[in-house]
């Protein structure tokens, strides 16, 4: 395990895309979203990304500084497509449009397409909430077929996330922000690697039976070879059984379907869509209630006595700002075979041993 200071870890992943074909300013967002999913303690999302992004811009699935193109623009709905761009570039100017919108209108709807992965949502609608906003985010992931809908063996949905932000006065943001599938893939991986198991029943087997074994999503592989997820017969689980299920259809439906992204149907190229609502509660909190209300609701819901021996009842968003204090203070923790697939990386894209060396003294 390595454990690299945030900023030095921001900087040294903006090197590696600015030696690949993206603006300063395009390479230091990627770095900045990136490593702030590993300060909010989302690993799958963060650094780990890094090889995958490079070889989706060398295989030409992803373009550099891209600008977005809005197919329909009204008042209060813009129709966005994403042109194939990095996540990190497209998200943002995308979700700056729902917000500009909102902001004159009191209420806004996007769509995105064809977008380059978008990553942790919650950094959207903490976006949104910056400007006092709501926002409530529908995702798909075309092309990520992953998952089985309750009551089937067979793969059919992406992990297609969902995320609500509500803005507090004074304190950080509810956001509730989680994929639809009972696990990540990422933690698939983890597991299969030995590391933290998955939890009980989290994949289906061709024969519907529940399992934790990685080889349903893998096939049957080697300790240190790669993974492949098209060569497993077995899907991960929906969460929540029906209910879980029905909202990653909605996701598909709305962040895929509506968007013009695609739901996800068959292996192809990777990229989100999303279908997200922007909604201003200063136009609606005519009493100047909802403040006050949400600071008496938030604290009477945490009062709910704890399960023994764990811990405190928290909300959406807090898990994620404590660990983004901690790791902002102590360091970014990143497994050996993750740090060395980065370097490896940076390595193919011209940076020396000398950049890379600073890159954790
Ligand atoms: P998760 O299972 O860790 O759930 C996270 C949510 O649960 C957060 O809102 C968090 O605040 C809340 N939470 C966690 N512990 C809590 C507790 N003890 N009490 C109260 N609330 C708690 O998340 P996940 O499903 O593994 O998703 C991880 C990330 O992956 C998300 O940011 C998601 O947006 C992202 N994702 C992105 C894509 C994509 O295609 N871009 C696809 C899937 C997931």
């Amino acid at each position: 395990m390595v454990t690299i200071q945030s900023q030095k870890l921001i900087d040294f992943v903006a090197d590696i895309f600015a030696h690949a074909g993206s603006s300063e300013a395009e390479a230091r967002r990627i770095g900045t979203y990136l490593v702030t999913a590993n300060l909010t303690g989302h690993d799958s999302h963060g650094v780990i990304r890094v090889p995958v992004y490079m070889r989706w811009r060398n295989n030409g699935n992803i373009v550099p500084d891209r600008t977005v193109k809005l197919l329909v623009d009204t008042p209060s709905l813009a129709v966005i497509d994403g042109c194939w761009g990095y996540g990190q570039t497209v998200g943002p100017q995308a979700v700056a449009i729902g917000i500009e919108k909102c902001k004159a209108a009191g209420l806004a709807a996007i769509t995105l397409r064809n977008s380059g992965h978008i990553g942790r949502i919650g950094d959207w609608a903490e976006m949104a909430a910056a400007e006092g906003l709501i926002s409530i985010h529908f995702v798909n992931a075309a092309g990520s077929i992953l998952v089985a809908p309750f009551g089937g063996v067979d793969r059919r949905l992406s992990t297609a996330p969902y995320c609500v932000g509500i803005p507090r006065a004074g304190k950080s943001p509810i956001v509730l922000d989680f994929a639809t599938s009972l696990v990540a893939e990422g933690k698939v991986l983890v597991a299969s690697r030995g590391g933290k198991k998955l939890p009980k029943g989290a994949l289906i087997s061709p024969e519907g039976e529940l399992s934790e074994d990685p080889s349903q999503l893998y096939g049957a592989y080697e300790a240190e070879g790669a993974r492949d997820h098209a060569k497993g017969q077995g899907a991960i689980r929906a969460f929540g059984d029906h209910k879980g299920s029905g909202l990653a259809l909605v996701c598909e439906l709305l962040g895929g379907a509506l968007s013009g992204n695609g739901a996800t149907s068959s292996p192809r190229k990777f990229s989100n869509g999303m279908f997200a609502v922007y909604l201003d509660p200063k136009r609606v909190d005519v009493d100047q209630f909802f403040d006050g209300e949400i600071t008496r609701y938030v604290d009477y819901f945490k009062a709910s006595k704890p399960i023994a021996g764990q811990g405190e009842v928290l909300v959406p968003g807090e898990p994620e700002a404590r660990t983004r204090a901690e790791r902002t203070k102590n360091g970014v923790p990143l497994p050996d075979e993750t740090w060395a697939a980065i370097i490896a990386t940076a390595r193919d894209v011209g940076i020396g041993d000398e950049r890379i060396t600073r890159a954790v003294g």
